[in-house]
């Protein structure tokens, strides 16, 4: 039974205490008690069906049984030592980590956030290569400190301060907005996707323009490293052009650089086809960041690199109170036999390519999907004007979010003009929450366009 504040409390105290940047993103808040699986439950008992995952972060479920018990087992009997000490779980899980990694990719740093994940990342480019500039996506999102704010791509969340220097943003290569068009790479799951036979016809242009920001803007003509992620996440599941990432990474290659693969959103099974998204782009990272559903919910994150790279940043010893403590190794260990023993890459597969052309069918019934996206349980809906590819009002898109709410069901927002909603659940889901799903969308969308809409 749910004892805390009351809805009218939270009001007060979060106006009182809460700094103002952090925002409501429903205007009638969700008070949430409790969680369970795929399923959320508010402060009046009220069932959600999670289609976020608070931003992609559950990847099992929510309490998972099999990881609140490791957790349990764990708090009772260590919780914490610094990687000064050493901690039977954190080699334990270390090693099953790592054996999710191609190639060279054999030594973890532990840490605690996808923000300290990627820092640590331009710190290891650039010991490796020497280099200082670093490239990144427009509109990415890779994280929120003074450092990133270089980084990451997304105006909203940059403040307008001078930009730490030595960043600098490719053109981004996107299928629907970007001035090349393209098609989507990897999509093999969705009927009547990319048809190109080889590389997408405008990987060429946006790869040039990536040669020309190398060439022409960064002073030194030489990189410490390109970031990017396998999927934009908080752009709104934006996908690059069949062999964009990989011709990427070639390019960068040449100019001194590393490719740092961002996997905070798209890794762990998400993508359905394997288990870390980089891979169906057919690379190999130097240096792969991963958080969120690497925890299920439980604050930890990571960096994976090689040998080599691991072996420039020793000038100066590395230390992280938190990172690598007892508790984050036993969630996290638990966390990857589940999704080993309960197939959720799999369930991915199966379930994102069954969402995604259940979507594809909306489309046709609603004019006002511009755009149906994404890969796995990592799936996008672009909503427009009517027939244009203009982003739908603010306001229509706030009606419609609501309305999804109000029909049990959270989902997320995201991309350049906030107009595109994201799906990413816990990778749990099952057939019968994706049928309630898409009904439920069917009849919003009649709704709003009976109301809006004059065709
Ligand atoms: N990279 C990506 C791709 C992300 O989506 C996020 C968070 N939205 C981050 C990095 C930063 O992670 P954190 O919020 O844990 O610092």
């Amino acid at each position: 039974k749910y004892t805390g504040p009351s809805m009218q409390q939270t009001d007060e105290i979060k106006s009182k205490f809460f700094p103002p940047s952090v925002y409501n993103i429903y205007k009638k808040p969700v008070l949430l008690h409790q969680g369970h699986m795929q399923y959320l439950y508010d402060h009046e008992g009220r069932k959600y069906l999670d289609l976020f995952g608070g931003i992609v972060t559950v990847s099992v479920g929510h309490c998972h049984p099999k990881v609140v018990s490791a957790l349990k087992k764990q708090i009772e009997t260590l919780w914490h030592t610094t990687n000064i000490y050493r901690h039977p779980k954190i080699y334990d899980y270390i090693q099953k980590l790592v054996s999710k990694f191609p190639g060279d990719l054999k030594v973890v740093y532990l840490v605690n956030s996808g923000t300290e994940a990627n820092d640590l990342a331009t710190v290891l480019a650039k010991a490796y290569t020497g280099n200082h500039d670093i490239i990144s996506l427009q509109n990415s999102y890779h994280g929120y400190s003074s450092a990133l704010m270089g980084l990451t791509a997304t105006q909203s969340y940059r403040m307008p301060l001078p930009v730490p220097p030595g960043f600098y943003h490719a053109m981004l290569p996107d299928p629907f907005r970007g001035i090349w068009g393209g098609c989507r790479d990897s999509l093999s799951q969705v009927p009547g996707s990319c048809t190109c036979p080889g590389d997408c016809d405008s990987t060429e242009k946006y790869i040039h323009q990536l040669k020309e920001l190398l060439e022409n803007s960064v002073p030194a003509g030489k990189i410490a490293g390109l970031f990017a992620e396998s999927i934009q996440g908080v752009n709104g599941t934006v996908q690059f052009p069949k062999g964009y990432l990989r011709k990427a990474y070639e390019l960068v290659k040449k100019y001194g650089g590393v490719y740092i693969a961002d996997e905070v959103q798209s890794g762990f099974g998400r993508t359905g086809d394997a288990f870390w998204g980089f891979e169906t782009h057919g690379v190999t990272p130097d240096i792969v960041t991963m958080a969120k559903g690497i925890g299920n919910g439980f604050p930890m994150a990571a960096v994976v690199t090689t040998k080599e790279i691991a072996a420039a940043h020793t000038r100066a010893t590395y230390f992280n109170t938190f990172g690598g403590n007892a508790l984050s190794a036993a969630v996290g260990e638990s966390v990857l036999n589940v999704i080993e023993e309960e197939h959720l890459q799999e369930n991915c597969k199966i379930l994102g390519a069954y969402f995604i052309e259940q979507l594809m069918q909306l489309q046709k019934h609603h004019p006002v999907i511009g755009d149906v996206r994404g890969k796995g349980l990592m799936l996008g809906i672009e909503l427009v004007v009517p027939h244009t590819k203009q982003p739908l009002a603010v306001d229509d898109i706030l009606t419609i979010f609501e309305r999804i709410r109000d029909h049990g069901i959270l989902i997320g927002r995201g991309g350049r003009y906030n107009n595109v909603l994201r799906i990413k659940p816990p990778m749990c889901i099952n057939k019968e929450d994706v049928d309630f799903a898409i009904t439920a969308l069917d009849k919003i969308l009649k709704e709003f366009s009976i109301a809006n809409i004059k065709e």
